[in-house]
């Protein structure tokens, strides 16, 4: 007895699957942390000198300044899930109430957009006939379309060039840096997709979407979030539960040789390096994944993914006293209108949406400026940004002066376009995988790009690289 129970103490340990994921981002940091817990080897290969990709938050002369994103929606029960089991929900933090009020430009001042029926009959951001064709789309019969659209082209089937300029046009300059006219239906907004199928009008099927997700356990209209010290705190919680050494920072991953197992060869500090790996998840962009190169023969199977529109982004962090600026910053802050003809995207009002941006006395506003309408304004230093959007800071919020404090951040390839089409390189992926099995591909290339879908997209790759080879 006392034999077998020795035996049973030494015999083979189950040998668990090795796995590296490339990438430090919200989707690769997460894939590595759920492998993690399950009992895999894990190896993250980050080119850059911290993890976090997109996400990363400055303290920096009493603010706090977010360089890439800078709140998020906290619906997904995967997003809820992640942030419970890191021990996270004590850092959350909501954004203020008054952020449900937001600002459009029109007529070259903000204007509130109406946040329910009432406040609409009385808005002057959209005339009556923009405001009768919100209420004759609600009797919009089922449409099965065959081919895929634009995200302008839809809006005008159902609503008014007016409902496009001043509501579509600015939130898409906020959420991708892009333009409706170019962006896919099918691929970038599938809920209206859906929507336009199942119920006709797109308004009474995203009220059915959400009715069905807060069914599912999420939430109808999920409220927006950060963390107290911005959101790399998330990032640097997935990190630092990583096993020791497991994270490899500086290291540029150029080529896969697949194979059982599957080599990577890598960059670090001009030397190569190799490991070994029975399974191989990808959390970059579409750019690295372009770069990479497969076999001995040097070739890039994904080179294509290259072409994908990726416009350039500036943030402006601007720091003033609190009596450089007239406006009341009473919101979530404000977007622009292509047709408006201005500088800037939008401003955030970073100081009034989370607690402790700003020192005492001071506010803080994020400008965004670039993206597929204007990408050179993401070009210029931040001197020349500031000195180009001079005369947007004075007609907004009426700032005077110089700012008390600035940060400049700068994205040269923001965000995927989901343009028509997208499917092309959506096929590559898959086939890649399906030609070499053991290979994982996930990311904003691919699976959208908000963080709760990349929290997603870094579960489901963790899901198919752990069944893999069961
Ligand atoms: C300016 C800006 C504002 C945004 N605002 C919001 C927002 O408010 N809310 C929201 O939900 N989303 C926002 N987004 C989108 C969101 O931030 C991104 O889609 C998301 O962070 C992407 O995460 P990821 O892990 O897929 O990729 P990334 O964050 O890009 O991470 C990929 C990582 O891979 C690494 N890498 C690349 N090539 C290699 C290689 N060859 N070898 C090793 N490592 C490599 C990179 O260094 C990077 O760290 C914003 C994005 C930007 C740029």
């Amino acid at each position: 007895m006392l034999i077998l129970l020795i035996l049973s103490k030494i015999s083979v340990p189950s040998v668990s699957k090795n796995v590296a994921i490339v990438g430090a981002g919200i989707t690769g940091l997460t894939a590595a942390f759920r492998l993690h817990e399950q009992g895999c080897q894990v190896t993250v290969l980050e080119r850059a000198t911290q993890p976090g990709g997109s996400i990363r938050s400055i303290a920096d002369h009493g603010y706090l300044i977010e360089a890439g994103p800078n709140s998020l929606q906290y619906g997904a029960p995967e997003l809820k899930q992640l942030v419970h089991d890191l021990g996270l929900e004590p850092e959350l933090v909501l954004a203020n109430p008054s952020a449900k009020r937001r600002f459009i430009v029109r007529g070259g001042r903000f204007v509130a957009v109406p946040s329910s029926p009432p406040s609409l009959i009385g808005s002057s951001l959209f005339g009556a006939r923009t405001k009768l064709s919100l209420l004759t789309e609600l009797f919009t019969r089922p449409r099965v379309r065959t081919t895929d659209l634009s995200l302008a082209e839809l809006v005008r089937s159902h609503f008014t060039q007016e409902l496009l300029d001043y509501a579509v046009n600015p939130l898409i300059a906020g959420i991708y840096a892009g333009d409706p006219e170019k962006l896919s239906v099918r691929h970038a907004f599938p809920a209206l997709w859906q929507a336009e199928r199942s119920s006709g009008s797109l308004i009474r099927g995203m009220i059915a979407g959400m009715k069905a997700k807060k069914a599912a356990g999420g939430s109808g209209v999920a409220p927006i979030v950060s963390f107290r010290r911005g959101l790399q705190t998330l990032t640097d919680a997935l990190a630092a539960r990583l096993p020791a050494g497991s994270l490899k920072l500086g290291v540029t991953v150029e080529t896969l040789l697949p194979g059982r197992p599957h080599r990577l060869v890598w960059k670090q500090d001009g030397q190569s390096a190799s490991g070994e790996f029975d399974a191989v998840v990808l959390a970059v962009p579409a750019g690295a994944l372009a770069q990479l190169t497969l076999g001995t023969l040097g070739e890039r199977p994904l080179a294509s993914l290259d072409n994908i529109p990726h416009p350039p982004v500036a943030s402006l962090f601007l720091g003033y006293r609190r009596e450089q600026v007239t406006h009341p910053l009473d919101g979530f802050g404000g977007l622009v209108p292509a047709v408006e003809k201005r500088d800037v995207l939008g401003i955030l009002f970073s100081s009034t949406l989370f607690p402790h941006r700003a020192p005492a006395g001071h506010v803080g506003l994020t400008i965004f400026a670039g993206g597929s309408r204007q990408p050179d304004h993401a070009r210029l230093t931040a001197e020349g940004l500031l000195a180009k959007i001079d005369r947007d800071l004075r007609d907004l919020v009426g700032a005077k002066g110089p700012p008390a404090f600035m940060r400049h951040s700068v994205w040269p390839r923001a965000i995927p376009q989901y343009v028509p089409g997208y499917e092309r390189w959506l096929e590559q992926l898959t086939a890649l995988e399906t030609a070499h099995a053991g290979l994982f591909i996930g990311g904003n290339a691919r699976d959208g790009i908000s963080l709760p879908d990349c929290v997603k997209s870094g579960g489901r790759l963790a899901k198919i690289a752990l069944e893999y080879g069961k």
